[in-house]
C-alpha cells in the first residue's frame, strides 16, 4: 500500500522540494504552509506520517504534533533548523516519532521515514498480539465463553458494584444432566459438540449486560447484573427449555436429547462471592436431586 505523507512547512521552497522528492519516491503526498491549513487537510486526508516544521507562524509544529497525536492516527516527524531553540526531548514529549535537522539529505529523510513506518508496524503487531493473548487467557477454547479464571475476577468486580450502587446481582449455575453417560455412550468428541452447542444457546439467550462462563467441565455460570432473581429465572428457564428441544446426532439415525439442571440465586448485602456461589450450587443440587431438567432458586436469606 502506498504510504501517505503530509508535509507542513511555512518555507515554500523547502515544502516544495521535499514534496517533489517524496512524490518521486512514489509516496502519496499532500502539503500545507501552516498548521491551520494542515488541520484542514487532515479532515479529508489521513496520512501515515505528518512531516512538520517546528517554527511556523501561528500554531507551531509542536502544538500541531500534540493536536495530531490526540486526534489522528498518524506518526509525526518534526524538522527544525540547527540554530532553532528546540530540543529532541521536547519533540518526543509532544508525541513526535522522529526529529530531523534542516538542511538534510533527502536520502536520509527517506531512510528515517522507512524506520518510523517499520517501528509503527512492529508496535501495532505487538499490541495486537498482546490483546490476543489477553483474550485467550480469559476464554474457554472449546465454547468460546469466558473461562472460570475470568469468572472469579468478574464476580468480585460485580459484587463491589452491587455494594456501591445497591443494584441487584443474580447468578445462574447450569450443569448438563448425566453427561458422563453421554460421553461413555457416544465418545468424548461428540460430548465436546454438545458443550459447544450449549455454549451457543447460552450466548444467544443472554442480554447485553449478562456474562456467561464455562465454570467447570460441563458446568456453566451466568452473571446477571441489575437483575432480580425472578428475571434471572426467566432467562435460565428459557435456556433450559431450548437445550431440551435440541436434537444431537452423534451417529447417523441417532437422535439424542440432553437436559440441563440450573441453580439460581441473588446476592445478599455484604455477602462475599463464596457464600453467593455456594447458595447457587445448593439450588443446583436441589434441581439434580428432584429429577433434573429443572431450575431451582434460593432467594436471599431472611
Ligand atoms: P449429573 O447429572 O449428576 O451432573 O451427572 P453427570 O454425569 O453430568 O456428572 P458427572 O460429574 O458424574 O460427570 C461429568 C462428566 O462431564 C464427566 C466428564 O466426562 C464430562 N466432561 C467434563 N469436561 C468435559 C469436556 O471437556 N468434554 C467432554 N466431552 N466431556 C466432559
Ligand atoms: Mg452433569
Ligand atoms: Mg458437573
Amino acid at each position: 500500500m502506498t504510504t501517505s505523507i503530509l508535509i507542513v512547512d511555512d518555507d515554500e521552497a523547502i515544502k516544495e522540494s521535499v514534496e517533489e522528492f517524496l512524490t518521486l519516491l512514489n509516496y502519496d503526498v499532500a502539503s500545507a504552509l501552516s498548521a491551520d491549513e494542515a488541520i484542514n487537510i487532515l479532515k479529508t486526508f489521513s496520512p501515515d506520517i505528518v512531516l512538520t516544521d517546528i517554527m511556523m507562524q501561528g500554531m507551531d509544529g509542536l502544538e500541531l504534533t500534540r493536536y495530531i497525536k490526540q486526534n489522528c492516527d498518524a506518526d509525526v516527524m518534526v524538522m527544525t533548523g540547527y540554530s532553532a531553540q528546540h530540543s529532541y526531548e521536547e519533540a518526543i514529549a509532544a508525541g513526535a516519532s522522529d526529529f530531523i535537522f534542516k538542511p538534510f539529505r533527502f536520502e536520509e529523510l527517506d531512510l528515517r521515514i522507512k524506520r518510523v513506518l517499520r517501528e509503527t508496524q512492529l508496535l501495532k503487531e505487538k499490541t495486537k498480539l498482546l490483546e490476543k493473548m489477553e483474550r485467550l487467557a480469559i476464554t474457554d477454547a472449546l465454547t468460546k465463553l469466558y473461562n472460570s479464571r475470568h469468572f472469579f475476577s468478574i464476580i468480585k468486580t460485580e459484587i463491589e458494584r452491587h455494594n456501591r450502587y445497591g443494584h441487584h446481582l443474580s447468578l445462574l449455575i447450569l450443569d448438563i444432566d448425566h453427561f458422563k453417560n453421554f460421553n461413555d455412550t457416544w465418545g468424548h468428541l461428540e460430548g465436546d459438540k454438545v458443550l459447544m452447542r450449549v455454549g451457543e444457546v447460552i450466548s444467544a439467550c443472554l442480554r447485553s449486560m449478562d456474562t456467561a462462563f464455562r465454570y467447570g467441565g460441563e458446568e456453566f455460570a451466568i452473571l446477571l447484573p441489575e437483575t432480580k432473581l425472578q428475571k434471572a429465572c426467566v432467562v435460565g428457564a428459557r435456556i433450559k427449555d431450548i437445550i431440551a428441544e435440541e436434537v444431537f446426532e452423534p451417529e447417523a439415525d441417532a437422535a439424542i436429547s440432553i437436559t440441563i439442571s440450573i441453580g439460581a440465586t441473588e446476592l445478599d448485602r455484604n455477602e462475599n462471592f463464596t457464600e453467593f456461589i455456594k447458595r447457587a450450587d445448593q439450588a443446583l443440587y436441589r434441581s439434580k436431586n428432584t429429577g433434573r431438567n429443572k431450575l431451582t432458586y434460593i432467594p436471599i436469606p431472611d
